[in-house]
Parts: structure tokens; sequence; C-alpha cells
């Protein structure tokens, strides 16, 4: 009989989002009219905007046609596409990019979870707690860990706690490590890394040889000037770090299916034989073997977010998410609740007040004000104390539930 691939049986099961339902549905069939809001979903609400719409259409209308029909693409996005988002999202930032070091895919979450396939299994990791969930359980995957501990940490992997006192910027590693994952605007914690930290990330990774793996997806959240969109802002980042994007959270592509991962033709790793070679490479390779492209309406859908119309619809849903955003903010911190996040990007991560457990105020939100979070210790153990709130909601639903809080808690 085939063996099975064991490191799966270390992954605990999905216990967080399953736990919420359970509870929630609990909830609403001994409270039938309670209106329940939910503002735990990491998703969008919003739909495609009218000029991505019309691009989409298109795309589409050409492949009725011999003449405009697209078969397979090039595995790592057309020229073109990859050409509108160097132009548009990087070299407004000083960021110089070749179509080369771009890799168009069907999302940044395929891309953080695949990239492992071009790094050796001995490679040491680093990543951050609380966490996206998808960097510590690939990880596992791959055979790259031990047993989950008593902790809720799992042997062999390295974490970086983000706590209130580092203000949610990992401290670096407690040991020598190959690959770090940062992620930044943060999911859970909604927090952002200045210049001036992101360089000393990028530093840390050139003196010890590291590489960071950066995921973007939150990048057009950022409302504050000087916070950097994209690691590459930071000189010498090029030779130690590759960055994900994603078309998901920005343009509302979560059902669309489009984001881009970008190496750069410097970044190097060495050989069983100590000899440098190309991650760049490598990935294309990968792709090339394991990936066949992202459909062409897609990509023009994708296109059409960087277009002035495009980008101009784009912009203001990603403002009305963050006035929720702010909503939520001052709403919650007039009701003497402390609160992280929020400013530049669609989470915030409040701290439970009078000491209470994550899972403690969960309940009691739901039970007292019919709101819905997620648990901050869902997503690791520091997470423990804290409750993440999403700003992907509907205006007024965002309102009453504010209000709903307010009156609990308020002054
Ligand atoms: C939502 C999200 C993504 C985007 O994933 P896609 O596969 O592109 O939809 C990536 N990273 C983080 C941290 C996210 O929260």
């Amino acid at each position: 009989m085939a063996r099975i691939n064991d490191n799966y049986l270390k992954l605990q099961a999905g216990y967080l989002f399953p736990e919420i339902s359970r509870r929630v549905s609990e909830f609403t069939q001994a409270n039938p009219d309670a209106t329940v809001i939910r503002l735990g979903i990491g998703d969008v609400t919003k739909p495609l905007v009218p000029a991505v719409l019309k691009a989409f259409h298109d795309g589409v209308d050409e492949m009725a046609d011999a003449a405009t029909f697209h078969g397979y693409g090039p595995e790592q996005g057309y020229d073109w596409c990859a050409q509108i988002i160097i132009d548009k999202a990087y070299k407004p930032l000083g960021v110089e990019l070749k179509t080369s070091e771009v890799f168009i895919s069907d999302g940044s979450k395929c891309d953080s979870a695949n990239i492992l396939d071009i790094f050796d299994i001995s490679n040491k990791v680093a990543i951050g707690d609380p966490v996206y969930p998808v960097y510590n359980d690939t990880n596992v995957m791959v055979g790259r860990s031990g047993e989950l501990n008593s902790k809720g940490y799992y042997e062999g992997l390295v974490y970086m706690p983000c706590t209130e006192e580092n203000g949610f910027n990992p401290e670096f590693p407690s040991e020598k490590v190959d690959l770090i994952y940062l992620c930044f605007p943060n999911n859970p914690t909604g927090t952002v890394a200045t210049r001036e930290q992101l360089k000393a990330w990028v530093d840390y990774a050139r003196e010890n040889d590291s590489i960071i793996l950066f995921d973007a997806a939150y990048e057009a959240f950022i409302t504050e000037e000087d916070i950097p969109h994209s690691i590459y802002e930071i000189e010498g980042a090029r030779e130690c770090a590759i960055e994900f994007r994603s078309f998901s959270k920005t343009a509302g592509f979560t059902g669309v299916r489009c984001g881009l991962t970008v190496i750069p033709e410097e970044l190097m790793g060495t050989t069983a034989t100590g000899e440098k070679y190309s991650f760049n490479k490598l990935w294309n390779r990968r792709q090339s073997t394991k990936f066949n492209g992202v459909s062409y309406p897609v990509q023009k859908a994708a296109a059409a977010v960087y277009s002035d119309e495009g980008w101009a619809q784009v912009k203001e849903i990603i403002d009305y998410y963050m006035a929720n955003a702010q909503i939520i903010r001052e709403g919650l911190t007039a009701a003497g609740i402390t609160c992280y996040g929020g400013i530049n990007a669609p989470y915030i991560w409040l701290k439970t007040p009078e000491g209470m457990t994550s899972w403690d105020f969960f309940d009691k939100l739901l039970n007292e004000c019919f709101v819905v979070g997620t648990p901050g210790s869902g997503f690791g153990p520091s997470g423990e104390g804290y409750f993440r709130l999403s700003a992907f909601g509907d205006r007024e639903n965002v309102e009453t539930a504010v209000q709903r809080i307010r009156e609990k808690w308020g002054k």
C-alpha cells in the first residue's frame, strides 16, 4: 500500500475557522432573532470594479474568435501584463525590475507555499508569531519540522514573537536561519514596518546570508506616506528578498485568482558543491514544469487594475474599506479598548479587555454584541489575548457593530 506523507498528520486539524462557525451556528440556533455581524472574514465583499470587469469580458470575447483566441500562454505570465505591473506598481516606488523577474500566478497563497520547492529541506526557517498560517503549515507539510509542542510551536521551526513590546515588528531570529518570512502590512496584526525597520531586516539578511520571503499582499492599503510598499525600496533587497503580491485584496480578485512573485536575478543560493545558483532560474524551471500560466482574460483583468480608470475605481473601494477600519479603530479606542493596525491595513488587532483570553472575548462579543471576529490565539501562541476584526464588511454593519461594542464597553 502507498505510504502517505506523514508530515500532514503533524498539522493541527483546521481548528480556527470551523470552531468559529460551530460557535456561531450554535448561537444563531439558540437566538434566531439576533442579527449577527461578521467582522471575522479575511475576504473582500465588494464586486470587481467596472474597468476590470470590462477588460475581463473583452478577454473572454477574444477567446470566442479563432483570430484572437489564446491557448497556452507563457507559464510566467504575458510580458505585457508583467510590464504594466512594473510600470505602474514598481516604477513609481523607484524600483526597477525586468519582466523576467516578475512571475504572474494564480495567487500568493499558492506562491508562498510553492516557493519551498526551490529550497533544500535542510534550510532553517523563521516565521512570525502570530502568523498567516500558510507559512507555518507548508513548512510542516514538506517535513521541515518535528511535532507540535505543548507551547503550540513546531519543533525545528524558529518563531519570532510579535508583541505589544516590539510593536509587532518581529525580533530577529534567536538562531541563524536561511529563510525569514515577513508580512507587511501584516495579517493578522495590521501593523507595518517603517523604512528603518525594513532596512534593518535587509541588513540582517545580508549579514546572515538569509533570504527574506516578503508577503506584500496588503501593500495597497498603506495610507501613510513614508511606509515602504515593496521590500525592493530598500537598498540591497535585490540580493536577499523574494516578494509576493496579490490582486486578491487590492482589487477583489479572491475569486478570480491572480498574484505575482518577484525574484531578482541577483538572488543566489548555493548548490551541494558550494557554487552559486540563481533562484530566479530555479523558479522559472519550477513554474514551467508545474504551472501552466494564468488565463488570458484574468491577466487582461489584472492589467486593467493598473489602468487610470481601473486604479481610480479600485482605490475608491480600498478607501471605503480603510474608512471602515478607521470607524472600528476609533470606536473601539473610544470604548477604552487598545487597538493596533487599521491605519495601513484592513485589520484591527485589539487587545482583549480585562485580560480575557481570545476565545472568552470571542464568546462575549458574540453573545452580548452579536459580532463575530477572529480569536488572535488562532494565529499563534503570541496572539493569545488579542482579537482580529476585519474592515472588509459593509459600512452599515461596521457602524452597528461598533455601536454595540461601545454600548457594552464604552464610557
Ligand atoms: C489574503 C492573503 C494573501 C492572498 O492570497 P491569494 O492566494 O493571492 O488570494 C496572501 N498573504 C496573506 C497574508 C493574506 O492574508
